[in-house]
């Protein structure tokens, strides 16, 4: 299968190169170096790359700290007490929402838990939560720990969904029939809108559609899918989601989380909720008075004031979005992710290494592939590191590369298949 007609030469990829109307933006990014060479860097799925305008974002945020100081909070149009707004409209585009159904803040681990303090509310019917198994180790210890919180048996609440015997990934009439099967049982269904092991990208809009004819909230995890995949989450009417932007967002390491809440929860003051003050009404806030009353939409499940330096980081990155746009973001991602796919079969196809194990269907995936390393285990890793390639290792035996719109090349891409293609006379 090659539709593109693509080649395993230097001429080609720089052909696509030259052709790549977003090819530029690799030039607004800092690319780190492994033993004095620039990196092939295929890991902004774990780290996006530093645009090179962040110093900028942070330096005029210093500045106004060294100049105003605490005046900083209402003075002129950067105001530090409406910090949250500047990013709404880029990360509304990007999740597919209205800007009233998303905010920045904390980090993702803490906001999944807020956010189910409001959205999993077991009753002694309705208790279920249906996950994915082998979820990332945070979903994980959140589920179990909010579970027990509730008093309740991680064993008897929590449903893992495995894949068939021999299969890697998830059928969607299987995740289907699991949340019919649980029905009235369940309470939420709360999966990743792209798995972090295979790579896969679950039909977020079919799960939400299935938890909602039984009853139940339909809740996502999108630290890999957010600014990486299509996202349309006010349409598809999931109820609530969250996620991180130091991946493909390439805010910095650790920077801050985001959140959305579907506008059908944007006036519901009776949902509980862990609240603060910047979760209060705005107008209000100063006045310091007793009786919380929660800001419209997003906005009024935040607990404290902004990270400013942490949002201004965020909004260098989110400008770059802004000008490259999402759709023509994920038009160049399934183009390169398909040649590195053709090149991975191209080179190793029968060789027995290593098998792709994320979806082939476009649909199904967003920029990375995940490799089931069959022969040669870390070894294989370590061999790709030290020709300059950064991926991941994952444990068992995976190999995760993602290359991403924004700053790969093809010729990224072929120079990896070189280096592939050297390192398969040490394993095959
Ligand atoms: C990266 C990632 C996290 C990280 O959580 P933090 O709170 O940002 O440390 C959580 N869940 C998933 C699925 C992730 O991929």
């Amino acid at each position: 299968m090659n539709p593109y007609k693509f080649e395993f030469s230097e001429a080609f990829a720089m052909e696509m190169d030259a052709k790549d109307s977003l090819a530029h933006f690799r030039n607004e990014f800092l690319f780190p170096k492994v033993d004095g060479q620039e990196a092939l860097y295929f890991c902004g799925n774990s780290l996006g790359l530093q645009p090179k305008s962040v110093r900028e974002y942070l330096n005029k945020e210093l500045e106004n700290w060294a100049d105003l100081a605490v005046d900083g909070h209402f003075h002129g149009e950067d105001a530090w007490y409406y910090a949250r707004k500047k990013s709404k409209p880029a990360l509304a585009e990007i999740v597919g929402a209205h800007e009233h159904e998303v905010v920045a803040m904390n980090n993702l681990s803490v906001n999944l838990h807020l956010l189910m303090v409001s959205f999993y509310r077991p009753t002694p019917q309705r208790f279920k939560i249906i996950v994915e198994a082998g979820a990332f180790p945070s979903d994980q210890y959140m589920l179990e720990t909010q579970v027990k919180f509730h008093g309740l048996n991680p064993e008897e609440v929590i449903v893992e969904l495995k894949p068939r015997p021999g299969e890697h990934i998830l059928r969607t009439e299987d995740i289907l029939a699991e949340i019919k099967k649980q029905g009235d049982c369940l309470a939420m269904v709360n999966m990743a809108g792209l798995q972090y092991y295979t790579g896969q990208l679950f039909d977020m809009k079919s799960i939400t559609e299935a938890a909602h004819e039984v009853g139940a909230m339909a809740g996502f995890d999108l630290a890999h899918a957010v600014g990486n995949a299509p996202l349309s989450l006010h349409d598809w009417g999931v109820d609530f989601a969250t996620w991180c932007s130091y991946k493909y967002l390439n805010s910095g390491p650790g920077n801050i989380s985001g959140i959305f809440v579907h506008e059908k929860y944007a006036e519901r003051p009776d949902l509980p909720r862990f609240a603060g003050w910047w979760g209060h009404d705005e107008g209000q806030r100063f006045l310091m008075e007793k009786g919380f009353i929660p800001m419209y939409g997003a906005d009024g499940w935040q607990l404290a004031n902004s990270d400013v330096l942490g949002l201004a980081a965020h909004q260098a990155s989110l400008d770059i979005f802004q000008r490259a746009g999402m759709k023509n973001l994920r038009a160049k991602s399934e183009k390169l992710t398909a040649y590195l796919e053709y090149l991975i079969r191209e080179i190793s196809g029968k060789s027995g290494v290593l098998e792709i194990i994320t979806p082939e269907n476009p649909e199904e995936r967003g920029c990375q592939l995940s490799l089931h390393i069959h022969r040669g285990g870390k070894e294989v890793f370590d061999e790709w590191y030290s020709h300059g390639v950064v991926g991941d290792w994952r444990n068992p035996n995976v190999i995760r590369l993602a290359p991403t719109p924004l700053y790969n090349s093809y010729l990224d891409v072929f120079r990896f298949g070189k280096i592939l293609e050297q390192s398969l006379k040490k394993f095959a």
